[in-house]
């Protein structure tokens, strides 16, 4: 790696950089194993990444300028998905050296997959009253409880989880972030059938699951920073970039392979976003753009979809300044889910009653079925509207706080679930 240091970090020269280092490193034969392997190495798989951990410590304008670099050069980044969005960000700002040592690397080279495992049955918009108990055995932890919701936890290899290590405390306090393996007896993982017929999710139950006492994320008892990190990072919503069009050899065969299969639990997530790009296509298709109620609609959809993207490069103006996640993601969120429920309700206007019908034969192949019946997920997953509505509230607006009938009781004796 050279001397991210004492090197010249003008745009220009760190665009010449990386486009010389591709050309001296990238080989489209290399397994994807290997060249994972060499970027993590060089520290351009995360450059806005510190140093030691697989980057090079850049503002994120220069990161940004090495992804599209990467992206010109149709080269394979690190693995898309939850691992690199909320795991590592969250390792490399709480994680102990020896936790980072461990993980980090294996991440950006997609060789540990993982989940999120918070939402319990009785605790979802309530997180901080979650019950999956973790209690000290020798040097590590034993997990007993359940967890639900959990994506893509029927692969993961780890799972990012909070339990509750102390009930004599108040509930925010009494909480602790683990790194739980997730291939081993004392875990169960039970799939869940949603309504649009895929499934996502699974249940998740743990019969004296083991954790090692150095897969403790930050201190025991301070894992609910942990989790507003992780829930602020979630609520930017990345999606799953495009796969480039050109790409050959073996090492894009792999990354195309992989992709798939951690995009599976996400394959209906453009549909649950409510598909906007799809409808004026498809209200010409169906000769419904002249009806002015239909442009009333659109209209109304378009408004909302431009005022939102205003604020994203709102919000990536301020974190390009270095700002971190903050209560604002709550807004992006909300206007996702108003967006969303437009765009589903302007298609239903559009097909009329052929919108309920599923099945390869229905309009646009089921998809405009599917995104009748998989928009309702956006206003829940990764904290709830009303929930967002509440964070802006207080945290934007300055209104006064929601009552908590528990702040300074100890857990046990809270009414939780
Ligand atoms: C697509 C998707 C993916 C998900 N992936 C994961 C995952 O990988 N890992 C994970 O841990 N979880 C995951 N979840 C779970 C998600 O975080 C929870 O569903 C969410 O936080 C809501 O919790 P709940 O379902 O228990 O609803 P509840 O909290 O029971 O809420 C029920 C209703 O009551 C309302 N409500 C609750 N409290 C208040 C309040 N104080 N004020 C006003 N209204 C309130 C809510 O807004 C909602 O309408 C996922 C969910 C979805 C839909």
């Amino acid at each position: 790696m050279s001397d991210v240091a004492g090197a010249d970090l003008s745009p220009d020269a760190v665009r010449a950089e990386v486009a010389q280092w591709i050309e001296n490193n990238w080989d489209p034969e290399l397994p994807l194993a290997r060249w994972r392997e060499l970027l993590a190495g060089s520290g351009w798989a995360c450059p806005t990444w510190p140093a030691d951990w697989c980057g090079r410590s850049l503002t994120p304008e220069l990161g940004r300028i090495v992804t599209t670099e990467l992206k010109r050069a149709v080269v394979p980044g690190p693995p898309e998905g939850i691992g690199m969005m909320l795991v590592a960000p969250v390792l490399l700002e709480y994680g102990s050296d020896e936790l980072k040592q461990r993980f980090i690397r294996r991440t950006v080279t997609g060789e540990v997959t993982w989940c999120q495992l918070f939402s319990e049955p009785g605790a979802g918009s309530d997180l901080a009253g979650l019950q999956a108990r973790a209690t000290r055995d020798g040097d590590g932890w034993l997990l007993t409880g359940q967890k639900v919701w959990s994506t893509g936890a029927a692969t993961a290899d780890f799972g990012l989880l909070l339990g509750r290590t102390d009930w004599d405390v108040p509930k925010h306090q009494g909480i602790t972030a683990f790194v739980l393996p997730m291939r081993q007896p004392g875990v169960q993982v039970r799939p869940l059938r949603q309504m649009n017929g895929h499934s996502s999710f699974n249940e998740v139950f743990f019969d004296a699951a083991r954790i090692p006492g150095e897969y403790v994320i930050g201190e025991p008892g301070a894992g609910w920073l942990v989790a507003r990190t992780t829930l602020a990072h979630e609520r930017r919503l990345a999606t799953f970039p495009a796969l480039p069009t050109t790409a050959t050899g073996r090492a894009w065969r792999e990354a195309i392979a992989e992709r798939t299969a951690a995009a599976e639990p996400h394959k209906w997530y453009p549909q649950r976003a409510g598909r906007p790009d799809l409808v004026i296509p498809q209200a010409q298709a169906l000769g419904r753009s002249h009806d002015p109620v239909v442009r009333q609609e659109v209209a109304r959809l378009i408004e909302l979809a431009w005022s939102a993207r205003w604020l994203a490069d709102r919000t990536a103006a301020a974190r390009a300044a270095g700002q971190r996640p903050g209560a604002e993601g709550s807004l992006g969120k909300l206007a996702s889910s108003r967006i969303a429920r437009q765009a589903a309700r302007v298609h239903s206007l559009i097909a009329g009653a052929a919108g309920m019908l599923a099945g390869p034969e229905a309009l646009l192949g089921g998809t405009i079925a599917e995104i009748g019946v998989s928009v309702p997920g956006i206003s829940i997953a990764g904290g709830t509207d009303e929930i967002q509505r509440t964070i802006i509230a207080e945290r934007i607006l300055g209104l006064p706080r929601e009552p908590d009938v528990s702040a300074g009781v100890p857990f046990r004796e809270v009414r939780a679930g």
